[in-house]
């Protein structure tokens, strides 16, 4: 029997056992913050943001934000078809509509003239969701966010080490959001982060992330409003802090693996991985693969297959607008369409050359021609 070969698995080294060891031991009393503090200085450096408020998850971080913006009930915000859904979660929680559109044929990722469509009188924000590490078309969402007064936000859950025409994702947006869940490039067992440039923002979240007490209100056990209560803790921020440290390391890898793939794949009829469009750089969270319609390659026959060969492939997220709680959007072709015929390749740090090769005879004993 082979071994299994995981499809995501934190890279955990002495640096993070270290240092969560420490936050155990000495993180309490005045130190109780001192890795909060330091993980949120090293993002917000590595991103290049003014601001960021470290999180107990993602969908807390979108919660806040969303708050802050102002969203409410009657509101839409738009958002693609194709996604987790820790996006379109908390634009419910706030009683707010989902407002599910089209994803581009290429880049798995929000249709600009989709969203822009969509626009009504009551669309608050466009939701850019930088699918599998993709990118989102952000000139051109930016664009129609201008034009219709609209705010433009990321969730960049997927996007740790994607650039954008020299632009980190998730620091391009009014805000951004990021996941540290285990399975991500960048881990804290559980966790996410809140950035902004914008001041206003940043000072709201803060206010909204402690339960409602701004900084500036004197008296104690005093909240001027009802907040959240999203924090991430000092421990899993000591782990952070360790990760952050190899952020270069652990992009270069994710890169490194995509690179194998797409140099065993890329050329093979009937196949498409992520793109990587000109004056970008992807992250490379998730390499995935979308057979053409002609291979007649179902999902449910790649399940099988790389069941059979022990490999932990995943499935193509379906469509938001398919889920029970949701009204469906067959007419969102593309992303209707896409997940019949697509798979999620393993990509964990720490897997071998080895690996890379038997996923990759997995795909060529399927296609017929390769
Ligand atoms: C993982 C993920 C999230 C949720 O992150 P949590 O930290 O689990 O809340 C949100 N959006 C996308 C696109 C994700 O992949």
């Amino acid at each position: 029997m082979t071994t299994r070969i995981h499809y995501t698995k934190p890279s955990i080294t002495e640096l993070e056992v270290g240092y969560a060891t420490d936050a155990a031991r000495n993180g309490w009393g005045e130190h109780c913050y001192d890795y909060i503090h330091r993980f949120e200085a090293l993002f917000r450096e590595h991103l290049g943001v003014k601001f960021a408020i470290a999180t107990s998850s993602c969908t807390g971080a979108l919660h806040m934000g969303l708050a802050a913006l102002g969203v409410g009930p009657g509101d839409e915000v738009i958002l693609a078809d194709t996604d987790w859904i820790a996006s379109a979660a908390p634009i419910t929680y706030l009683g707010a509509t989902p407002v599910f559109v089209d994803i581009r044929p290429d880049s798995w990722c929000i249709d600009p003239d989709a969203a822009a469509a969509a626009i009504t009188p009551r669309t608050k924000a466009i939701l850019a969701v930088h699918l599998y590490g993709n990118l989102c078309d952000m000139d051109r969402l930016l664009d129609i966010g201008e034009q219709h007064g609209i705010a433009v936000i990321e969730d960049a859950a997927e996007a740790i080490g994607s650039i954008y025409h020299g632009r980190r994702a998730g620091s391009i947006g009014r805000f951004g959001a990021f996941s540290f869940h285990g399975t991500k490039t960048l881990t804290t067992g559980e966790g996410g982060i809140f950035v902004t440039d914008d001041a206003d923002l940043h000072e709201r979240v803060l206010t909204l992330s402690n339960h409602g007490r701004a900084r500036s209100q004197s008296k104690q056990f005093w909240p001027d409003r009802v907040g959240f209560k999203y924090k991430m803790s000092n421990v899993q921020a000591a782990i952070g802090c360790a990760q952050m440290e190899r952020i270069g390391e652990l992009i270069a890898r994710k890169r490194a693996i995509f690179a194998a793939y797409r140099e065993q794949l890329a050329g093979l009829p009937g196949i498409a991985l992520n793109p990587e469009p000109e004056g970008t750089q992807i992250g490379a969270w998730m390499p995935t693969v979308v057979f053409a319609p002609e291979t007649d390659i179902s999902r449910e026959r790649l399940q099988a297959a790389f069941a059979a060969a022990n490999i932990d492939a995943r499935v193509f997220f379906y469509p938001l607008s398919g889920l029970p709680m949701f009204t469906p959007h067959p007419e969102n072709r593309h992303a209707w369409d896409l997940p019949n015929r697509a798979i999620n390749l393993p990509s964990y740090h720490d897997m071998s050359g080895e690996d890379v090769d038997r996923v990759v005879a997995v795909i060529k004993d399927l296609l017929p021609h390769a």
